[in-house]
C-alpha cells in the first residue's frame, strides 16, 4: 500500500458554468506541460476532480511543481483503492499510520457513489473503529483532531486523503487570453505579470532597452525574469525594443517637463504596434497609483489617451511592502533588485510635470514628426522566445 495519487481541487474553476470544461482540459494540459519530464506520470481529469497518478515516482517534486500551476485550489496525496471495504479499512490505517505525532484523528467519508452499500456516516464510524481498535494511545476528536482523514467514495474508486495543500489558486493560464507585459527591470512589472497569469491571461512581454546606455546585462535581467514568469505558465516571449534613438529625440527636440510624459506615450504606441501584430488585446503594466511621477491620475489619464487597449495594472491599489512581498514570494525579487540600468532611469527630466495637461503634449508631439523614427525601432525588435525549460532560444526578427 502507498500513495500512488495526487488529487487536485478545481476551486474557483468550479464556477465557471458551462466554460467549466475548456477550463479542466486546458489545467490537464498545463499539467500535462510542466510534468512532461516525469514521463510515468498520467494526468487525468474527471467531472470534479483531477487526479495524478505517480506511477513510480516520488511524489514531492511533482507536488511542488502542481502548486505552481494556476487553477488548482488544493492538492492532496491519495490513495486509490476499488470499492471494497475491506480496502478501505486498510488504506485508512495505512494513511494513519504515516502520520507522526498523531494523537487524535478524524473520519470524513464523503460517499459520492450511491451504489456502495454504507453511507457515509455508517462509513465513518466502520473506518474510525477500525483505526481504533488497530492502533494504541489514538482517540478520535472531530472538533481538533491532528490528522483528518478523508475518505471519497467515488463511482470508479475510492481515494483517501490525509493532508491539504494549498494550491496557487487562480485560474489556468490560457483561459483568459493573452496581454502584452510592459516588462522593465523593477520590482512591480514582474510581480504586475505574475498577478495577471494568475487570473488565466497568457502573456508576451515587451522592453525598451537603451544601448549603450543600457548594458547587455540589463536586457539580460529582463529575460531572467521573464523565464521565472514561465514557472507560473507557458512559455513568454520577450520583444526587445531599440529605443535610444527615439529617446534622444524625445530629449533633444520635446521640453524637458514633458520628455518623460511623451516617452511613455511612445512606449504605449509600440507596444500597441506589437499587439496588433500578435493578435493581443490588452496592455499589462506594473503601474501603480501615487508611486511616482508617472503615476498621478492626471499623468495616466494623458499616458494613456494614444491607446485603445485595456491596460491591465494588478499593483494599482498595493503598497510597496504589498508588492515586495509577492516578489519574495515568486523569485523576482532578488534579480530585480540587480543594480543594473534601466532606459528610464538614464534619461531622467530634472523636473518632470506630475501633471502633464493633454493639449500641451498633443501640441508639443504635433510640432515634430516622430514617426520615421518610432517605425525604425519597430523594425529593430528583436524577439525571444523563453521557454520553462530550456531558458532562451528560438530568436527570430519580427518584422
Ligand atoms: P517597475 O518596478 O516595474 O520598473 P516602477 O515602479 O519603476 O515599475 P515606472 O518606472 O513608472 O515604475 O514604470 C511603470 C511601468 O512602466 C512599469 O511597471 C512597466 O510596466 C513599464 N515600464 C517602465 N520601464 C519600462 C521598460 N524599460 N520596458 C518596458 N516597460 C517599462
Ligand atoms: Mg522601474
Amino acid at each position: 500500500m502507498q500513495y500512488d495519487h495526487i488529487l487536485i481541487r478545481y476551486g474557483e474553476m468550479a464556477l465557471k458554468g458551462k466554460n467549466i470544461r475548456s477550463f479542466i482540459i486546458k489545467l490537464q494540459e498545463n499539467l500535462q506541460a510542466k510534468l512532461k519530464d516525469f514521463p510515468n506520470v498520467k494526468v487525468k481529469r474527471t467531472q470534479g476532480r483531477m487526479f495524478i497518478l505517480l506511477n513510480g515516482h516520488a511524489p514531492d517534486p511533482i507536488i511542488a511543481i502542481c502548486q505552481k500551476v494556476f487553477g488548482i485550489q488544493s492538492l492532496s496525496l491519495a490513495i486509490k483503492v476499488e470499492n471494497d471495504l475491506d480496502k478501505i479499512k486498510e488504506a485508512a490505517l495505512y494513511a494513519l499510520k504515516q502520520g507522526e505525532n498523531i494523537e487524535k484523528f478524524k473520519m470524513s467519508v464523503k460517499r459520492i457513489n450511491k451504489g456502495f452499500p454504507h453511507g457515509s456516516q455508517e462509513m465513518n464510524q466502520i473506518l474510525g473503529t477500525h483505526l481504533l481498535v488497530n492502533t494504541e494511545d489514538i482517540t478520535v476528536d472531530v472538533h481538533q483532531p491532528d490528522m483528518e482523514i478523508k475518505v471519497e467514495i467515488r463511482a470508479e474508486a475510492t481515494y483517501i486523503t490525509s493532508q491539504n495543500l494549498p494550491g496557487a489558486g487562480g485560474l489556468p493560464v490560457g483561459t483568459s487570453g493573452k496581454s502584452l507585459l510592459l516588462l522593465s527591470g523593477g520590482i512591480d512589472s514582474p510581480v504586475a505579470g505574475y498577478l495577471a497569469m494568475k487570473r488565466g491571461v497568457q502573456l508576451e512581454a515587451i522592453h525598451f532597452h537603451s544601448p549603450p546606455y543600457t548594458s547587455e546585462r540589463a536586457k539580460q535581467k529582463v529575460l531572467d525574469l521573464a523565464k521565472k514568469l514561465t514557472d507560473y505558465g507557458k512559455s513568454v516571449t520577450v520583444h526587445i525594443v531599440p529605443f535610444t534613438k527615439l529617446q534622444q529625440e524625445i530629449f533633444r527636440e520635446m521640453p524637458d517637463s514633458y520628455a518623460m510624459t511623451i516617452m511613455r506615450r511612445m512606449m504605449f504606441r509600440i507596444a500597441e504596434s506589437v499587439c496588433e501584430k500578435e493578435n493581443i488585446l490588452s496592455l499589462t503594466t506594473g503601474e501603480n497609483l501615487g508611486q511616482v511621477a508617472s503615476q498621478t491620475m492626471e499623468s495616466m489619464h494623458t499616458i494613456n489617451e494614444v491607446t485603445n487597449y485595456p491596460i491591465i495594472r494588478p499593483l494599482i491599489s498595493m503598497d510597496k511592502q504589498e508588492v515586495i512581498d509577492i516578489s519574495h514570494k515568486i523569485g523576482t525579487y532578488d534579480i530585480s533588485i540587480l543594480p543594473y540600468e534601466d532606459c528610464c532611469t538614464i534619461f531622467v527630466p530634472k523636473a518632470p510635470k506630475t501633471k502633464p495637461r493633454k493639449d500641451k503634449v498633443n501640441h508639443y508631439e504635433s510640432a515634430y514628426d516622430f514617426s520615421e523614427t518610432i517605425q525604425e525601432a519597430i523594425n529593430g525588435i528583436e524577439t525571444i522566445k523563453i521557454t520553462p525549460k530550456t531558458g532562451e532560444s528560438n530568436f527570430e526578427d519580427l518584422f
